[in-house]
Formats: C-alpha cells, structure tokens, sequence
C-alpha cells in the first residue's frame, strides 16, 4: 500500500516512523523542507543561544537505511480525493492513502503591512532571519548618536501567548547576559522590550496562575508588557498601538496568532470555520475517502 505523508512535523514525522516497520507500506513524505526540526527551541537559535543545526535534522538521513521509503522536497498545491492524487510544488504523486499534517502559519488576520515588515517565528528561517536583524540593529545601533539610538533598540512583540512571553524572556537574557558584553554602554542603555496583547492577562489559554507568574517574571526582567491594548498597524518603522501610543522601532515580532494550512481541491465541508480540517475518531477528513489529518491542522 503507498501512503503519502504531506509535512514531516511533530505529528508526520512520527506517523512515517511508525509506518516504515512495516514491509507491506511504501511510505512517501512530501516537505517543503528537507529536514524536520523541533518548535520549542526555535527561541534559542532566534536569540543566538544555540545553532539551527542542534534543532533540526535531515529527513533522508533519518530514514536513511529504510527502503520503504521516499522523500519528496517540495509544497502540495493541490489534492484530488476521486483520482487519489496529489500535486507539488514539483511533482504529481499518487497514493493508496494520504496523510495531511502541514501544521499551520502565522495569522496576521489581514493586516496587509504588518504582514509585510513584522517579523514571524515559525520556522527556522523566521529564527534565523530574526537572530540576523537584531544583530544587524545593535550594530546599526553602535555606529549612531546616542540621540537616534532608540528606534534600533527598541523591540516590540505582539502576542503574550505562549511564543510571545517565551521570546520576551530569551531576548531579556541576551540583554542582560550577552549584549553588555559584546555592545557599548549607550547602545544597553537604550534597549527596551515591550511585549503586547489585546487580553487583559498573560498565557490566557493557560491556567491564571502561569499567566500571573509570566507576568511578574518578565516585569522583573525589565519587560515593559501592556496589557488590554493591540497593534494596530505598522508603518515606516513605528508600531501603533491601539491606546494611541506609538513605539519607533525596526523590530516587531509577530507572536500574534496561526491559521491552519489551507488545502485545495477538498470538499468545503471538509473544513471548520476557523479553517481547520474536520475528522472523524479515527483521523478521517469528512466527505472524502482514504485522506486522513493529524496534528495542529486537523
Ligand atoms: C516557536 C514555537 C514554540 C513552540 N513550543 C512548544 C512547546 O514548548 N511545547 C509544545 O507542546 N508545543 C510547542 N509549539 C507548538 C508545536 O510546535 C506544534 O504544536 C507542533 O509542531 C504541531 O505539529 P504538527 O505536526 O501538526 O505541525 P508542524 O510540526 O508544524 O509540522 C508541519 C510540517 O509540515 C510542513 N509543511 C507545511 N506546509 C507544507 C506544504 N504546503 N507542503 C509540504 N509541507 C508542508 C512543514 O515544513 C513542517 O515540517 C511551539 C511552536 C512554535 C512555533
């Protein structure tokens, strides 16, 4: 039986492991990586604590010596549940069984401008692309009178969900562990992170307890966090909040929300409102046959 598995997260990467014990399946995963990598420490390498390769790791090595299996470099464009086929970025594949487990992206809930300029943290290029640009304004930062210093060092970070509260927490270490070391005394002076939600508590899919300790942990730490307040906009390096404070900053990094990876060509009623692919106990999309769905985009 040939099974194809799109994305080879969390939940993809250990149905390919599972599947591959068995001779009978020919197992194919579609990334449009080539490697699988861990989310939670994504902070670390976006903050210069570690590098991306202590968190990633090759989907062909990983599955170097099974030969029931195949690995395919490429995006799903689309999917077509009667012919049982699905196409990439590359290529068209077909399958006995299909596995979606795509997880799901930044949601800048059509905030064209903030989409543009903000930065994600979703991926080890968002890390890595983040850990670049605050290097690069320290820098910037170093070479400017002490007057023009403060739209490079200031940070902003929209969403105090889990991401948001745990980058505010990296980025006061590097401030108060690495950058002293490395920049001049004006360039510390002038660093300020604020960390920005529109809810009135911290972690607010968590217990009141944890949002209440996250707070009084990032306070401590020189975190500025306003609470009840939203971005609005972002525009010609300044932040709008929606209490009518502006905030000059280079930095703004969207820990803000996801959306579920949308698919084409299954049924409407395959998908919740919010996007999200609907299943059955057993992980079976709605209204299509011998399509299943794991992980965050189910
Ligand atoms: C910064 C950060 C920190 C986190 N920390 C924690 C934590 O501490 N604890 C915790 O439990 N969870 C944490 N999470 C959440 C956790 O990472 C997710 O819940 C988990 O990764 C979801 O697994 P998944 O397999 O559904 O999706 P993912 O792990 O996101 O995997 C999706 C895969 O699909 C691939 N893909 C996407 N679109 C396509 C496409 N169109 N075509 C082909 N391939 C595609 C991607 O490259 C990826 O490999 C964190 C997430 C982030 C972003």
């Amino acid at each position: 039986m040939k099974v194809v598995i799109i994305g080879g997260g969390f939940a993809g990467m250990h149905m390919a492991k599972e599947l591959v014990k068995q001779q009978n399946m020919e197992v194919h995963l579609v990334d449009k990586n080539n490697y699988n990598f861990f989310p939670p420490l994504l902070y670390q390498v976006s903050t210069a604590f570690i590098e991306s390769y202590n968190i990633s790791y090759p989907f062909r090595k990983m599955f170097q010596n099974k030969k029931n299996f195949t690995f395919h470099m490429g995006s799903l464009l689309s999917v077509d549940p009667d012919q049982h086929y699905i196409i990439t970025t590359h290529e068209r594949i077909d399958y006995d069984q299909l596995v979606l487990s795509m997880g799901c992206e930044t949601n800048y809930f059509g905030m064209d401008a903030i989409e543009q300029a903000a930065l994600p943290m979703k991926s080890i290029h968002d890390a890595i692309n983040l850990r670049n640009h605050l290097l690069l304004m320290l820098e910037q930062a170093s070479r400017l009178p002490e007057s023009d210093i403060t739209p490079y060092t200031q940070i902003v970070i929209a969403g105090g969900g889990p991401t948001g509260v745990e980058i505010a927490g990296m980025l006061a270490e590097m401030q108060r562990e690495i950058i002293p070391k490395d920049y001049a005394k004006k360039v510390c002076e002038h660093i300020q992170i604020y960390l920005v939600d529109m809810e009135s508590t911290l972690l607010r899919t968590m217990s009141e307890k944890a949002g209440q300790e996250a707070y009084a942990v990032l306070k401590k730490m020189g975190i500025q966090i306003k609470l009840n307040t939203a971005v609005k906009n972002y525009e010609n390096n300044r932040v709008y909040l929606s209490d009518g404070q502006v905030i000059e900053s280079h930095t703004l990094i969207w820990a803000s929300g996801v959306k579920a990876m949308q698919v084409t060509g299954l049924p409407q009623s395959a998908f919740a409102k919010n996007g999200r692919i609907l299943v059955n106990e057993y992980n079976k999309v709605l209204d299509v046959e011998d399509i299943y769905c794991l992980g965050i985009n189910a």
